[in-house]
């Protein structure tokens, strides 16, 4: 049984749905026990975002745009590729029943004044909801039994909306209970990405990217041969190819190492919750390319094959870094304490503000949080709040991420990095590394991330000059 997430890429216009329909049928002809999972058309989540929380602030216009962009873009397709009248009409008939529901929730919060978490929630839900009923249909079109499946009757979920985290044993229960007898009767579930549903029935989302964990759940839930997420890319990267035009796809990673590149890219390749489930049930993780469906991808799994690439670049840009520290000879007021920098990574961590790195030193006094720059002032004012007297609060911004993940190089990853990177003159703000040596991170100005990333990429090997064709 295969699992096959497709990410809003695959829906982009009526040619890419196309393509897509062409992959879920070539798998399908391969091995029928196929579920789909369906991220929302592009930016239609975000169009959905903004017209939630504008309609709460008397911005119907904000709504009234997300609703004609729903609308069109899903017509557009359907028009194109739902050829039969029946079929056309009925998706029609439940497209234009979801955007009621939409008009009935943004004109509750506009009357109201205020959106809840729920609300959004319910708004946000709609785009997966879309895409999947729509895709169910052009499928049944081209000759294969499908059928949409609201997510929210398989996933169980807390009431963190949101970012609402599900319950791995009852969800289970009900992704068995509801696609396997789907399957046995040769049906493709085609379900949507993103969403769930609390214990009494109410709409969750799963946060941002989420898709890619509903796919990785119904994996484990069936124990599927595979988990499949199609995306843009050649797979997980040697580095990122706008920098390094000859980066490569690594064909094969273990679970750790996708872990650290999850965690090194803030979640930009993977999110590490979607490898969750699989590592520990060993179910192997692809990803693949909707633009190039013949590549094998990157394959993640819990013994891969070594090869010569067995390394990588990540970086992460527009990113600001925020430190405290006090003077060589601080007074007596100002004396740092661990549990200071303690309750302020506390705070920062309660007020929803992602740290991928946060150093603190007892040496030289300080404490120092890498951020994203939306988040920098309000760090930036937690960070004046807590230190007063003595300390200095300074800001570096823009500054980048740059890691280099490579088991391979045992050791000599560090000095070779630095190396690298002192041959480029790339000025290094902060450096960390991994306790077990398999990864060195680097914080450095944004403007030096293109010269430091080639620099690495060439010093380190991982763009064997053979690989021209
Ligand atoms: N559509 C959702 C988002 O834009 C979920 C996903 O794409 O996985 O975040
Ligand atoms: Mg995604």
């Amino acid at each position: 049984m295969r699992i096959m997430k497709f990410g809003a890429i695959a829906f982009a216009d009526v040619l890419r749905v196309r393509d897509t329909i062409r992959i879920i049928k070539e798998q399908h002809a391969a091995d029928p026990s196929v579920v789909v999972v369906c991220s929302a058309l592009p930016g239609i989540t975000d169009a959905l975002l903004r017209a939630a929380r504008a309609a709460a602030h008397g911005g119907e216009h904000e709504a009234d745009i997300a609703r004609r962009e729903l609308w069109n873009r899903h017509r557009q397709i359907a028009e194109k590729l739902v050829t039969d009248d029946w079929e056309r009409e009925m998706l029609f008939q439940r497209l234009s029943e979801q955007l009621k529901h939409l008009d009935r929730m943004t004109r509750a919060m506009a009357t109201l004044g205020e959106h809840s978490a729920r609300g959004i929630d319910a708004i946000a839900s709609l785009g997966e909801r879309f895409a999947a009923l729509i895709i169910a249909v052009i499928l049944r079109q081209s000759g294969v039994a499908a059928q949409m499946v609201d997510a929210t009757e398989l996933i169980v979920t807390d009431a963190h909306y949101g970012v609402a985290r599900p319950y791995l044993e009852e969800s289970f229960v009900r992704i068995n209970d509801r696609l396997l007898p789907m399957l046995q009767a040769g049906i493709i579930p085609v379900v949507t990405g993103y969403t769930g549903a609390t214990r009494t029935g109410i709409v969750t989302t799963l946060g941002r990217g989420g898709g890619d964990y509903t796919a990785a759940l119904i994996g484990a839930a069936v124990n599927a041969t595979e988990v499949c997420l199609w995306t843009d890319v050649d797979g997980i990267l040697t580095a990122d190819p706008k920098i390094v035009p000859g980066a490569m796809p690594l064909p094969e990673l273990s679970y750790v190492e996708a872990a650290e590149m999850a965690t090194l890219s803030g979640s930009e390749i993977l999110h590490l919750r979607t490898l969750m489930p699989l590592a520990s049930r060993g179910i192997p993780l692809r990803i693949a390319n909707v633009l190039a469906p013949t590549l094998p991808g990157t394959l993640v799994t819990a013994a891969p094959t070594p090869s010569h690439a067995s390394g990588a670049i990540i970086s992460t840009r527009g990113l600001a870094l925020i430190a405290a520290s006090t003077s060589a000879l601080p007074t007596l007021e100002d004396i740092w304490t661990s549990e200071l920098a303690a309750s302020v990574t506390a705070q920062l961590s309660h007020a929803g503000i992602e740290t991928l790195l946060a150093h603190q030193s007892e040496l030289d006094r300080t404490l120092m949080v890498l951020v994203r720059q939306p988040d920098a002032a309000y760090t930036k004012e937690i960070f004046e709040t807590a230190f007063t007297n003595g300390y200095t609060v300074t800001v570096h911004s823009p500054v980048a991420l740059v890691s280099v993940i490579s088991a391979a190089h045992g050791a000599s990853l560090t000095p070779r990095s630095m190396y690298a990177l002192g041959m480029a003159h790339i000025n290094q703000i902060a450096s960390s590394r991994s306790l077990h040596g398999s990864y060195v991170s680097f914080v450095l100005p944004d403007a030096q991330v293109e010269a430091a990333v080639r620099m690495l990429h060439q010093e380190l090997g991982f763009a064997p000059a053979t690989e021209e064709h």
